[in-house]
């Protein structure tokens, strides 16, 4: 098979591209699909490449060619038989729709008449006679009356209808919605793809990149979004952390100084913070530096699992949390952050 073709340009998910394959070359093929997995580790990207394989003009081996007017059209996203259904607001998120088209603050759910709409469009049949396929971005976003209307869909599909959900919350979906889908489970990226992903990206070194996939979780959409300053600022932001001792007035104004910052910022060194914790839990109980987040700093964590113990590092997880919710409530991110070093301050 030719360089460009297939789904050779979506990173990993073998086990998904190949029971696509399957399903394409056997000719048996599900009315519904259920792209799962965790965000930003391809299964958009899958899905519209899958979309194009249906509508490509090539044998369903080669499929998706990505050369013919099929493929071209609908992984530009202009095919009369592809169609997209995006909530509004992520319409504007991506530059689709412009916000003054909108009366009302663009909507983040899809509605009902959104899905009796796309109803309408899969009965009309085929513009050019292949297939109709539609892709609903992300699906955890229908609201519970649209799910209710696109189960009817889903037990009666028009011939030549293919439906594709994509969510990173499968859970949010009727179970009755998600039995009569194929599901097509997807896993996070192995470390090694998506700091690989960050070093071309990013064009950092190759041990900054690594500190990045495992900040990412295993998506490549998370990891194109972190700044790799990141991994300088939180070996600063952790050496404060531990140099922290009680009554050490002046180190925790400048903590509170450095975390309290923007709800958003906030937030997010707060989340950093707790996979630290998370680390020195896993130290705690002997896990190798594979496991851990930070493996560049296990040795850290190791000295902090011994000189903490497990029961105050679960009470500062813990207290990281109810600073998380609380600023997540509107509670000032500075009083959030003093209330969780002061609980800090109950160690050794
Ligand atoms: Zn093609």
């Amino acid at each position: 098979m030719p360089a460009s073709m297939g789904f050779d340009d979506v990173l990993g998910h073998d086990r998904a591209k190949a029971r696509l394959r399957a399903a394409l070359e056997g000719g048996r093929l599900p009315h519904a699909w259920l792209f799962a997995g965790p965000e930003g580790v391809g299964k958009e990207r899958l899905a519209r490449r899958f979309a194009a394989a249906l509508l490509c003009e090539a044998s369903p081996r080669e499929a998706p060619c990505r050369s013919c007017r099929g493929c071209e059209r609908a992984l530009r996203g202009v095919h009369p038989d592809f169609l997209v259904l995006l909530p509004e607001a992520e319409r504007v998120a991506r530059g689709l729709a412009s916000r003054a088209e909108f009366e009302r603050t663009p909507s983040r759910e899809l509605k009902i008449a959104e899905v009796r709409q796309l109803e309408r469009w899969l009965r009309l049949g085929p513009v050019e006679g292949r297939a109709k396929v539609a892709l609903v971005l992300p699906a955890d976003r229908l609201n519970q009356s649209a799910q209710n209307a696109l189960l009817k869909t889903l037990e009666e599909p028009p011939p030549a209808a293919t439906l594709l959900l994509v969510t990173s919350a499968a859970e949010a979906l009727l179970p009755t919605v998600r039995s009569r889908c194929v599901r097509l489970p997807f896993a996070p990226l192995p470390p090694e793809v998506v700091a690989e992903h960050a070093r071309s990206h990013h064009g950092c070194a190759p041990e900054a990149a690594a500190v990045l996939a495992r900040l990412s979780g295993g998506s490549l959409g998370r990891v194109q979004t972190l700044d790799p300053e990141t991994v300088e600022t939180r070996r600063q932001l952790i050496e404060r952390l531990r140099a922290l001792r009680p009554g050490d007035g002046l180190g925790a104004t400048r903590l509170v100084a450095v975390l309290a910052e923007e709800r958003e910022e906030a937030i997010e060194r707060l989340r950093l913070l707790r996979t630290w914790y998370r680390d020195v839990l896993a130290a705690s109980v002997g896990a190798s530096n594979a496991l851990l987040i930070h493996a560049d700093l296990a040795e850290a964590a190791r000295e902090d699992a011994a000189r903490l113990g497990g029961e105050t590092i679960l009470r500062r997880l813990a207290a990281i949390e109810s600073a998380v919710e609380a600023i997540e409530a509107n509670v000032t991110p500075r009083l959030a952050v003093e209330g969780m070093l002061a609980s800090f301050g109950g160690g050794p």
